[in-house]
């Protein structure tokens, strides 16, 4: 890069926190971590100031509860509004892990930094606002998620007016060849063995069920302004093709590489440059890649988010909100694997607002579909 950008990371500590970290450091000419942000692991916040891409007075900032070490300057929710906002960065990595993410997106946004997003709950919840938000401030979001990430890229390269259509790729988490009737029986511990992947818990579950792919045909759809008759997913059990763009004419683009985060934190972090690096090259002459439907029998979830996108943007932050609960109750074992889907349906079947006005607006419909989700767990018990 021309210049040294500053970078701020929000969820330091998790997966991809710790991975733009590495990534900063491999292009350290090019980057400095000036603010660093976890939730509750403040001995993992602390170890990431050894990292020499870590500025000498980085600022330090500990979420979800109070620090104990005195180097932590900010603390609470509160704190890392005000951390990002006081931040000279150029841009926020925001890697925080639920719908408790989408304050620090719109902190960094109205403080006029770019936004390199891998909480897709930020799009879920509010993508219309937050885009509206980013095009106000002139600043972008970056997607980190890897599909996006690769469809981003080929609109970048190809211009958006060229594009018809969009195929997301898929895994199939750990159940894809599962018996379907074993599927209700299944665990948390068996549903946390991701075959390709290595993420966080809330993540691997939904891959599992296939409700992550469902928030990020969501995600698609208001990043890349698509109607969701022309988003599609397809099961791709190797994980290197990270999405299809259909152009106009017919013709079918990949981007392809080795399955590594790293890539995509880095193609978001260099935008609009595109940075040197061999990290996640792949030599097709040695990789198998196939291609299958979804059934969606096995997968009620995805179905359910384009009934969830179709009906507006209240029903997508109720299948986010409802999932995010139905996730943990499974995890707790009060619920089983094929219930994640019962009550997401259930909760959806509810009625939502078709738009949400304001992001006050967005914060009370969540607040209203977490005390529905809640009930229906309970009768499911
Ligand atoms: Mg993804």
């Amino acid at each position: 890069l021309d210049y040294m950008k500053q970078v701020l990371v929000v969820g330091a500590t998790g997966s991809i926190g710790r991975q733009t970290l590495d990534i900063a450091a491999r292009h350290a000419d090019d980057y400095r971590i000036v603010a660093l942000s976890a939730h509750h692991d403040q001995t993992g916040l602390l170890s990431c100031i050894d990292n020499p891409v870590v500025s000498s007075n980085c600022k330090l900032c500990l979420s979800g509860r109070q620090p104990s070490d005195a180097r932590i300057g900010y603390t609470g929710a509160d704190g890392l509004r005000r951390m990002i906002i006081d931040s000279t960065a150029d841009i926020v990595v925001n890697a925080a892990a639920g719908a408790d993410g989408l304050a620090s997106s719109i902190a960094a946004l109205e403080s006029g930094k770019d936004l390199a997003l891998a909480n897709k709950e930020t799009i879920v919840m509010a993508g219309r606002l937050i885009i509206d938000l980013a095009r106000k401030a002139s600043r972008r979001i970056l997607p980190v998620d890897s599909e996006h990430a690769a469809i981003f890229s080929m609109i970048e390269r190809l211009g958006r007016h060229t594009i018809k259509s969009v195929i997301l790729t898929a895994s199939g988490g750990a159940f894809r060849d599962t018996a379907l009737q074993e599927l209700a029986s299944m665990t948390a511990v068996a549903a946390l063995a991701h075959p390709t992947w290595s993420m966080g818990t809330k993540i691997t579950i939904d891959s599992a069920s296939m409700a992550n792919k469902g928030l990020e045909v969501i995600e698609a759809a208001r990043l890349f302004d698509m109607p969701a008759d022309n988003i599609s997913v397809v099961i791709h059990p190797e994980s290197r093709v990270h999405s299809f763009v259909r152009a106009r004419d017919g013709s079918l683009y990949a981007q392809i590489s080795r399955p590594d985060m790293r890539l995509p934190i880095l193609a978001a972090l260099a935008w609009p440059q595109v940075p040197d690096d061999n990290i996640a090259d792949l030599d097709p002459a040695m990789a198998a890649m196939t291609f299958r439907p979804v059934d969606l029998a096995r997968y009620p979830l995805l179905g359910l988010a384009y009934d969830a996108l179709r009906a507006g943007e209240g029903a997508t932050i109720a299948y986010n909100a409802a999932n995010e609960l139905a996730v943990e109750a499974f995890m707790d074992g009060l619920i089983g694997f094929m219930d994640l889907g019962s009550v997401v349906k259930s909760t959806l079947e509810c009625g939502w607002p078709t738009l949400a006005t304001d992001f006050d607006m967005v914060q009370a419909i969540d607040r209203h579909v977490r005390d529905t989700a809640v009930m229906i767990i309970k009768e499911l018990q």
